[in-house]
């Protein structure tokens, strides 16, 4: 049996790895750590890095802070106020600088919220018509970090932007109130943190909610700690509690994070995947295009080959959103486009079933359709006016290389019949 042993920012010099790096190496990840959040683990660090190719390894790339990750005025600001500044200094640049990097895109508090009455409920974001995305508290955290996380505020203590839930109460009212709500969403952190028993005390009440009949899981675990279901303590318990799920005629989907087909080939993946799926689940997987980890057509193949070799079923490409690093790992949105469709083509027809390139944006998910003469065709997968679901319209660029949705203006709405 593996023994998970994480490593935070506290614990960088412990880790063994890394000693063949020099101070400045050592001293650069310091340094943007203070501003994104760090955690690694022992299987990462043994399975998954190959370091005889650092920096430029994939997985270290997305595990490992990297100078270029801030800006360089931030960068050089902070470098400076730590050799120099008090701890009131250095705390404040800190606070400043991760208030610069847009800490809740998408409108995620404001928009999102779910109330009963007046009472916004903690935990709970209500985006789409038929599914709620539920935080548990104890899911607030995962077994790795990735720098390139969108939800990287989550994990920091003193950004008072945590969204998470610890009452199953409130949101089993919520469900009795909007019955046309269907299905609910574990997320995070990471919901494969928690243990059986936890996941179990909120998911027991769910199996009684009629009206739900999907309960989805989006998770890293299966790459960054596959032993969860495989040889860890408490993996028959969490297979059984998921079991409960599927046994209860609900579907059980997984929306698992893979970024690099690295992550595919450890053979306890597999393990781990098999065991999913005698349980029931479906799972179905999903990253974003990333400049330094998986921004070549041949990686996403590669990717999306191998996923279904694996039993799973490859389902979105997504865009890097506007927080946090997104200047370090954003495509151009026609580079991204090129990419993906260079990708699907070259994969079988069962690979190629994930949507891309995908951005998460304040009003839903919006695919790019095509690049044509500067102009961009664009449909929303799904948009919170359930109506424009599916509306295809056509937007401009205001700069001269768009990395986001921000970047266009929308021409045409609304082309009903592309
Ligand atoms: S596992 Fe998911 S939630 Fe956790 S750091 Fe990575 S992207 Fe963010």
């Amino acid at each position: 049996m593996q023994k998970f042993k994480s490593y935070t920012l506290n614990k960088l010099e412990k880790i063994p790895q890394l000693s063949g790096l020099s101070e400045e190496q050592m001293e650069e990840i310091k340094i943007v750590s203070s501003i994104y959040p760090f955690k690694t683990n022992n299987y990462v660090l043994e399975k998954l890095i190959d370091w005889n190719n650092i920096p430029d390894d994939p997985i270290f790339r997305l595990n490992f802070p990297h100078k270029e990750m801030l800006q360089t005025e931030d960068f050089e600001q902070l470098k400076e106020v730590r050799a120099n500044g008090t701890e009131q200094e250095i705390k404040q640049v800190i606070y400043d600088i991760r208030m610069k990097l847009n800490p809740h895109p998408a409108g995620q508090t404001d928009l999102n919220g779910a109330y009963l009455g007046e009472e916004k409920l903690e935990g709970i974001q209500h985006k789409y018509n038929d599914i709620l995305l539920f935080f548990p508290s104890q899911s607030q955290t995962c077994h790795a970090y990735c720098t390139f996380c969108f939800r990287w505020p989550q994990f920091i203590n003193d950004l008072d932007f945590k969204i998470q839930s610890k009452e199953i109460d409130p949101l089993l009212e919520y469900l009795e109130r909007n019955p046309q709500i269907s299905e609910v969403l574990f997320t995070g952190g990471d919901p494969m943190i928690m243990n059986s028993r936890v996941l179990d005390s909120y998911i027991e009440p769910l199996l009684k909610v009629d009206s739900i009949t999907t309960i989805r899981i989006g998770t890293k675990a299966l790459s960054y700690w596959p032993y969860k279901f495989t040889t860890d303590d408490d993996a028959e318990g969490m297979l059984n509690v998921l079991q409960k799920i599927t046994d209860a005629g609900k579907h059980l989907g997984f929306m698992a994070h893979f970024n690099h087909p690295v992550e595919l080939e450890p053979p306890v993946v597999k393990e781990a995947i098999d065991n999913l799926r005698k349980v029931g689940a479906t799972i179905r997987t999903q990253s974003p295009l990333l400049r330094f980890i998986n921004n070549s057509a041949e990686t996403w193949t590669t990717m999306w080959e191998r996923q279904v070799q694996l039993n799973c079923i490859p389902y979105y490409m997504f865009l890097p959103r506007d927080t946090g690093a997104q200047h370090y790992f954003a495509e151009t949105l026609e580079s991204a486009y090129e990419l993906y469709t260079e990708a699907i083509r070259n994969c079988t027809g069962l690979a190629s079933t994930a949507k891309g390139p995908v951005m998460s944006m304040t009003h839903g998910k919006v695919e790019i359709l095509g690049v044509n003469d500067n102009v961009y065709t664009l449909r929303y997968v799904k948009h919170r006016d359930n109506s424009k679901t599916f509306k295809v319209f056509t937007a401009e660029p205001t700069t001269p290389k768009p990395m986001w949705i921000d970047d266009l203006v929308e021409v045409k709405s609304e082309i009903t019949n592309y």
